[in-house]
């Protein structure tokens, strides 16, 4: 099911990243770890009481050079755009400001819910001091501090209690959902077109379920396939829409949505760190992921041109040593004929169900093999594993002690579960538990 998107708005220095962060608590991600790939979070799930939501902090999406009150305004549009609840923070050391009242007269035309914090009362003698701000129209303020976690729980209740019922997204079991990300120019348009205009491809666009996008189907030898945010793609011009955190944000909302992930390389002008920054989004989320190579005929090539590239994909992006490498144009169409039948091997090992008998066989000679490590004279002892999810596979491990399994020998089992059921395209995950 969709998750409501709620997006904090608000002037420079009011508390907006301080409150992101509470509300965002400690994931971080396992990419974050990888030297060279820093990330700045506009963006990442949240949780309050069960639910959880995605929230976007609209001030790390910096657009140019532009006077503040134009910045504001278009952060304003962004979260209007994406959101289906606003934060709007004011800082309760400054008053309301010009630049406030410009933002509260454009969320107060979008007709969306915004609910008001007043942020910094770092003490309960400040909250009379909320009262001024019922003439930004938008009823009660709520008082808090992001700096000393004040006041967050009444401001959650209120927005979550906003949160628009979304119907279960009809989601058809046999049909694979994709979604192409990659920097812009780097041809996901154009590669949408090549495959609409393939031969034996059928095509039929219909309005998608979630609000402003357009899922294009289609259907190609006995497969369903539905591509994710077309529509996004397709709209353009808008001033943020170059910038880069504003793409960031548009191809999370796709990968959300999808089976598989195509992670688009423009082999024209080679790997960029912006790559590997969004590749690291889909590794993030557990999707199957098929690496592109498009533009594949501005490169001469001989026989080992594409080993090469390959290898050099591989130094570039670790993390995503399980997905498969296609290359391609999307101009001439060349290879291009090569690209579902690999989305379409990601999809079904993404979805795929070891039964447990036959998990154990392979678990239990991979031990044998390799005996189990000794850590301060303890033993690990590995009891017996079994799936527990799809989508990605996920499989818990149950040892005598979660402590002794050391990240090596975990990822010496990951591998001899890909070597035995060949998960190709797919990440997966190992969690140790203890059961005596
Ligand atoms: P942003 O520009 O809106 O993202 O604001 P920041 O989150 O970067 O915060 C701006 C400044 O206000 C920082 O120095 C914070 O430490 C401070 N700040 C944030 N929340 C509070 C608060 O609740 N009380 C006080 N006194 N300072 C705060
Ligand atoms: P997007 O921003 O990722 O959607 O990229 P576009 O599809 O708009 O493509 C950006 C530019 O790259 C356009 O000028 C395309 O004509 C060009 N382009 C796309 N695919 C190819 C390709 O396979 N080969 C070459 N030579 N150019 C391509």
């Amino acid at each position: 099911m969709r998750k409501a998107v709620v997006a904090i708005v608000g002037r420079p220095n009011v508390g907006k990243s301080t409150i992101f962060n509470r509300l965002v608590g400690e994931r971080i991600s396992i990419v974050e770890d990888i030297p060279g790939v820093t990330r700045d979070r506009i963006y990442s799930q949240a949780e309050w009481l069960n639910t959880k939501f995605n929230l976007i902090d609209t001030g790390g999406i910096e657009i140019g050079d532009e006077p503040l009150l134009i910045q504001m305004r278009q952060q304003a549009e962004i979260a209007i755009d994406e959101a289906d609840v606003i934060i709007f923070i004011v800082n309760a050391k400054e008053g309301i400001t010009a630049a406030d009242e410009e933002v509260a007269k454009l969320l107060f035309k979008s007709n969306k819910p915004v609910v008001l914090a007043v942020n910094k009362i770092d003490n309960p003698e400040m909250r009379d001091e909320i009262y001024e701000y019922y003439s930004l129209g938008f009823g009660e303020p709520f008082p808090i501090s992001g700096a000393h976690g004040l006041g967050l729980g009444d401001l959650l209740d209120e927005v979550v209690g906003h949160f628009p019922q979304f119907e279960q997204e009809e989601v058809d079991e046999d049909t694979i959902y994709f979604s192409l990300i990659g920097r812009p120019n780097v041809g996901k348009s154009s590669l949408v077109n090549a495959l609409l205009n393939e031969e034996r491809v059928i095509v039929s666009d219909i309005e998608g379920t979630t609000r402003d996008a357009v899922d294009t189907h289609l259907h190609r030898d006995g497969q369903d396939y539905v591509i994710i945010d077309t529509a996004g793609m397709r709209k353009r011009g808008k001033v943020y829409e170059s910038t880069e955190k504003y793409s960031v944000l548009r191809a999370l909302r796709a990968i959300e949505r999808s089976d598989v992930v195509l992670v688009l390389i423009d082999a024209e002008t080679g790997i960029r760190e912006q790559d590997k920054k969004i590749a690291g989004y889909a590794h993030d989320a557990g999707r199957g992921i098929v690496i592109v190579v498009n533009k594949w005929d501005t490169v001469e090539t001989d026989e080992k041109t594409m080993k090469e590239y390959e290898e050099k994909i591989r130094a570039h992006f670790q993390f995503l040593d399980y997905a498969p490498v296609v290359f391609l144009s999307a101009r001439t169409k060349k290879r291009i004929h090569t690209l579902l039948p690999m989305v379409q091997v990601a999809s079904e090992n993404h979805a795929k169900r070891i039964p447990t008998n036959v998990l154990n066989d392979v678990i239990m000679d991979a031990i044998a093999m390799n005996p189990t490590p000794t850590v301060k004279g303890q033993r690990l002892k590995v009891l017996y594993a079994t799936q527990v999810a799809a989508k990605p596979p996920a499989f818990v491990v149950f040892v005598n002690d979660p402590e002794l399994m050391h990240f090596s020998y975990q990822r010496f089992l990951e591998n001899k579960i890909r070597d035995a059921f060949g998960f190709v395209g797919t990440p997966i995950k190992i969690i140790a538990r203890r059961r005596s």
